[in-house]
């Protein structure tokens, strides 16, 4: 099974079709049935590492100022405690906690879902990233989950490379300002060549402005340790910056 990073910027590319979102579902129709999807969301930011446990996750909402329709949306994928307790193993002896009321399904997660898999039908776990972990550390679980594809299990990370909400510009539409389009290219060079060397990319000196705070881009450390446990680097599914400071690049390991 591959493995999978999406940028999936906006909530509202749940509802909207573009050639980001064509991408993902096109991706979908790529792969063989799933048995099951472990989402790693940048939206699921706490303090441990934890996996949704329960058989019936809730869609959550976490946003605000966006249309009622995007509020009322639901993803109701069903959960899976057996695909929970294959995580907790996977990631041993880093311990996991088995969440069985607090989360669900995030848009981080469901946004993405809804292109790939629109009738809800694959079983979803959701991942924690733990804000405590440095990424040498969110890499080693990454290597480890690396196990699960081959149980027929497509881990979907998802995240953004450039994610500075502070200084969208709403005017710039598919476009991204130098020192976004910079980073993003200098990614894309490691996570297409030498995803390991991903764990040095804060000394770029675009770091600060791309990732102003690390939960949009840590998940693409658990793609880059998919990748370097499997000795495949990645490809790019699709890339480029949109509205000034986001990339909506989004890469696949086969
Ligand atoms: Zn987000």
């Amino acid at each position: 099974m591959p493995a999978v990073f999406i940028g999936h910027g906006s909530p509202m590319n749940a509802l909207e079709n573009n050639r980001f979102t064509e991408a993902w579902h096109s991706f979908a129709r790529s792969v063989p049935a799933p048995r099951a999807i472990v989402a790693v969301s940048a939206h699921w930011w706490i303090n441990a590492t934890a996996v949704t446990a329960m058989d019936a996750p809730r869609t959550i909402h976490d946003f605000f100022g966006f249309p009622e329709e995007l509020s009322r949306f639901g993803y109701p994928a069903p959960g899976s405690p057996e695909v929970a307790t294959m995580v907790v193993d996977a990631l041993a002896p880093a311990w996991v906690g088995r969440d069985m009321d607090s989360w669900g399904l995030d848009h981080g997660t469901w946004s993405v879902l809804a292109h790939m898999w629109p009738d809800a039908s694959v079983p979803v776990v959701q991942l924690s990233l733990d804000a405590t972990k440095s990424p040498g550390e969110h890499m080693e679980l990454g290597r480890r989950l690396d196990a699960l594809r081959d149980e027929g299990i497509l881990v979907v990370c998802s995240g953004n490379v450039v994610h500075n909400l502070s200084l969208i510009e709403w005017s710039a539409g598919e476009s991204g300002r130098d020192w976004a389009v910079a980073f993003d290219a200098h990614v894309r060079g490691m996570m297409t060549s030498d995803p390991a060397s991903l764990v040095d990319v804060a000394g770029h000196p675009a770091h600060g402005l791309s990732v102003p705070t690390p939960e949009h881009f840590d998940p693409l450390f658990y793609l880059a340790g998919i990748a370097a446990q499997s000795g495949s680097p990645a490809e790019v599914l699709v890339g480029g910056c949109v509205l000034g400071s986001l990339s909506m690049t989004s890469y696949v390991v086969g």
